[in-house]
């Protein structure tokens, strides 16, 4: 009956997916993973790379989706045609539904139980993609809660608490299983949200909760309610950014070289300065939820692709609101935008208490480069940038 179930993952070309493909490979390899990528055909030569190393690692290849099947066109020029040329903007997202959702919800059509893993860590406070099919269920491997939003508001609603309280009664085994009991016992109510509840009972005891919740999926028609046995149910991991970079580094997959910090010198009051600058995220080369400082980047790193990006500027279409890239180009922009970066994360550091324990071990504070990669991580889009 278990092997109905298509276990697949996503391969946006950022860390974080790469990161689970291996540790899901290596923590546990009873589990049939199928990779996948959606190509948007724009994407940096970093991340093609990214690809067939973790090829190499996993044994495997990844399928690559791109949305158009074989039109001549590069599936971003292909769609950028259809929608009159109209670049695609934080306001309108086309780039991401025609390009990313829809081939994945393509992908997964059908009747077929479908679990997708998803590398948001344990670190982040954001929900990623979540397909509205029956037949697919989002699993977070790296969170302390494995589970999707939509399953633990079942599974700790007041109509099924009677349920779930006897279920752990028969399942739990942790020393102090009363006082687990005694959190499912308590209703949800505005003095004691959902949410608290969750972090309650998983502060308790993950194992014993992650049963429940399975237990409780067989009563359903989520995918997991076919298998036979889950292995996650037994994971108390809970891993976060330094985790990722070890686990990249470790299986010689390697972190993507646009992630790796440059040096840019930038002249203040007099003073030469030294900034450091890099990209905070996988996806197109000419993403419009790139900073200013990510296009000085692209300028001064990928030449050829800037020019790209220039290109497609006309027709009073632009990538960022008020500015074209050839303005930003020029030499007086980049020195002012280099001096508007550093002033501001020399700010930013000055308060910053880094969350990593590479920095807690090295330092109270995180450098540059850290303090502006926090704010950048979590912005923008799940389904191009984990
Ligand atoms: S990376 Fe940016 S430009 Fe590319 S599909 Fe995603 S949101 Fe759109």
């Amino acid at each position: 009956m278990e092997n109905k179930v298509k276990h697949v993952l996503g391969i946006s070309g950022g860390k974080d997916s790469a990161a689970l493909a291996i540790y899901l490979n290596d923590t546990y390899p009873s589990l049939d993973i199928e990779y996948y990528s959606c190509d948007t055909g724009k994407e940096l030569d970093e991340t093609y790379q990214l690809i067939k190393n973790l090829e190499i690692y996993l044994g495997k290849s990844i399928k690559v989706l791109n949305g158009v099947g074989n039109e001549e066109l590069n599936p971003f020029d292909h769609f950028l045609n259809r929608y009159g040329g109209y670049l695609p903007s934080t306001m309108s997202r086309w780039c991401t539904k025609s390009l990313k959702l829809a081939p994945f919800e393509k992908y997964i059509a059908g009747d077929q139980p479908i679990v997708s893993y998803v590398g948001i860590r344990g670190d982040e406070d954001r929900e990623g993609y979540i397909s509205k099919k029956s037949n697919v269920q989002s699993i977070f491997p790296f969170r302390k809660n494995i589970w999707s939003v939509d399953v633990i508001n079942k599974v700790l609603s007041n109509s099924n608490k009677d349920f779930v309280v006897n279920l752990y009664k028969e399942m739990a085994v942790s020393k102090s299983k009363d006082r687990g009991l005694k959190i499912l016992e308590a209703a949800v109510a505005p003095t004691f949200k959902i949410d608290e509840k969750l972090d309650s009972i998983l502060d308790h005891s993950i194992q014993d909760f992650n049963k429940v919740v399975f237990a409780f999926l067989k009563t359903t028609s989520y995918p997991l309610a076919t298998c036979d046995d889950f292995p996650l149910i037994d994971n108390n991991d809970i891993l976060v950014r330094d985790d990722i970079f070890r686990i990249l580094e470790d299986s010689g997959v390697g972190v993507p070289a646009y992630y790796k910090k440059k040096e840019y010198h930038v002249e203040i009051d007099g003073e030469m300065k030294t900034g450091y600058y890099s990209r905070s995220r996988s996806g197109c080369f000419f993403c419009f939820f790139q900073q200013k400082i990510e296009w000085v980047w692209l300028f001064e790193n990928h030449p050829k692709l800037f020019e790209q990006a220039m290109n497609y500027e006309k027709e009073g279409f632009t990538w960022q609101q008020g500015e074209t890239l050839e303005e930003l180009s020029s030499e007086e922009r980049r020195e002012s935008i280099k001096r508007e970066h550093y002033t501001r994360i020399k700010r930013k550091k000055a308060k910053f208490q880094s969350p990593n324990l590479v920095d807690i071990l090295t330092d109270s504070t995180a450098d540059e480069w850290e303090v502006d990669w926090e704010e950048e991580e979590g912005k923008g889009c799940a389904a191009c940038f984990i």
